[in-house]
């Protein structure tokens, strides 16, 4: 027997509590793998409190990553005691996921730990931190360079936000960090933060054209923040935008693109092509210091996620929350 947080519909309303299953109950998959850590996504926020349509079939074990060892493998691919790390692919959405102490998925879902890594740092790292390291990949494809000037972080207090001012400001960008919460600038400084500008001065509605400001933007929020962020690109500046937590619609104008030449990049972390998803994880494995580990996670045991799921969307949540089996 192990330990699940299950969600159910009852009357139109998501439940969740912990059960007791056996590995027969888990779904097919090639891989059983013993979780020993998973971590809390604003999507799984969205799932844990039914605020968002993620999760596709009810009963369904949420928790949209893990990190643990192989204990049974049907593949060749691994083998008992490998440890592995998984991201998306519609697990904890269509597929059974983390938040429980074993999981059962296709092999091709899984990577292989990278060097450097362990079950906690990956999880302190987690989807969030992942897409971090892809928005600044898909910056840097871009062209942005440390001396290209400043780059912008939106939501810099969260998951997201947070890994992705470490990573920028470790390779030597200037960042500045957009934020709700004013109690979150000395977290922030620590992790490299030069500047701080309130959310409520960003998500202003804007001109189609501001003042040139930015050369690069991580974008986590959308809505009137990330036209806000186009109408003050400087010229040739690129956005990654991955995120949609102040909302998901965009009003804009086309005068940022064809008056500017600034890029507005996509970033998405559940299909990413595996030859992608394992570089991003070697250079997050190589890049972050190791006291950045410190500083941006804390843990709760899977008894404490339906709380913090509403602590997540309700933008409680200081960087990253893991949920740690063991507890
Ligand atoms: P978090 O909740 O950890 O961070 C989101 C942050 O956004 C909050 O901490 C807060 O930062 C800010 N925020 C919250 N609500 C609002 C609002 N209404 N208006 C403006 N800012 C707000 O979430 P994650 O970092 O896990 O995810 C961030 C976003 O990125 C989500 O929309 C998520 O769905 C998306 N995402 C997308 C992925 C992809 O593959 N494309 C993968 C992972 C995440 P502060 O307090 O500093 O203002």
């Amino acid at each position: 027997m192990f330990k699940a947080l299950l969600l159910s519909e009852i009357e139109g309303k998501t439940t969740a509590q912990i059960h007791q299953l056996e590995v027969t109950d888990l779904p097919e998959g090639e891989v059983l793998v013993d979780v020993a850590y998973s971590s809390l996504n604003y999507k799984d926020g969205l799932a844990v409190t039914g605020t968002g349509k993620i999760i596709r079939s009810f009963p369904m074990v949420p928790g949209i990553d893990f990190a643990g060892t192989v204990a049974e493998s049907a593949s060749d691919k691994f083998k008992p005691g490998d440890e592995v790390i998984l991201t998306g692919w519609g697990v904890g959405e269509r597929h059974w996921g983390g938040f429980a102490q074993k999981a059962r998925v296709k092999a091709d879902w899984l990577i292989p730990m990278p060097k450097g890594l362990d079950a906690k740092k990956a999880m302190i790292i987690g989807t969030a931190g992942f897409t971090a390291m892809l928005c600044v990949m898909t910056l840097e494809e871009a062209g942005l360079k440390p001396d290209s000037g400043k780059v912008l972080v939106t939501g810099a207090a969260g998951g997201v936000g947070s890994v992705s001012v470490q990573l920028l400001s470790q390779r030597g960008y200037h960042v500045v960090a957009v934020t709700g919460r004013p109690e979150s600038q000395d977290y922030l400084a620590a992790l490299g933060a030069k500047e701080f500008i309130p959310r409520a001065v960003m998500a202003r509605p804007a001109r189609p054209l501001e003042a040139q400001t930015w050369a690069g933007a991580v974008d986590v929020v959308g809505g009137e923040m990330l036209a806000r962020i186009l109408a003050e690109m400087e010229y040739g500046g690129t956005v990654a935008a991955c995120g949609l937590a102040g909302g998901h619609e965009l009003n804009t104008t086309v005068m940022p693109f064809i008056l500017r030449n600034v890029s507005l990049r996509g970033v998405d972390s559940v299909s990413c092509p595996l030859e992608r998803r394992t570089l991003a994880w070697e250079r997050l494995a190589a890049e972050l210091p190791e006291s950045a580990y410190d500083t941006l996670g804390c843990a709760i045991a899977l008894e404490e996620v339906p709380q913090a799921a509403q602590d997540i969307i309700a933008g409680r949540i200081q960087g990253r929350m893991l949920v740690n089996m063991a507890l």
